[in-house]
């Protein structure tokens, strides 16, 4: 009986700060950070100040927050 397992030894380490296109100011200055702890992830524009904070789950990436906040600010949420 082969009982697969879920892997989670992928773990990606990511040194390189990803920045996102802010859709206040129009600049590649907006970043993604996560905490998972808290399951929170902060988003920054370097440039206006623009930021949010929302909710994650542990699957989510930086990307994934940074379309979660894309979301919720073209709906107004
Ligand atoms: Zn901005």
């Amino acid at each position: 009986m082969g009982r697969r397992r879920k892997k989670v030894e992928k773990i990606i380490k990511k040194t390189l700060p990803e920045f996102y296109l802010c859709p206040k100011c129009g600049k590649n200055t907006m970043k993604a950070t996560l905490n998972r702890k808290e399951g929170k992830a902060s988003v920054v524009c370097g440039n206006c100040g623009l930021k949010s904070i929302l909710k994650i789950t542990n699957q989510m990436e930086e990307i994934d927050a940074y379309n979660r906040f894309i979301d919720s600010y073209y709906t107004g949420g």
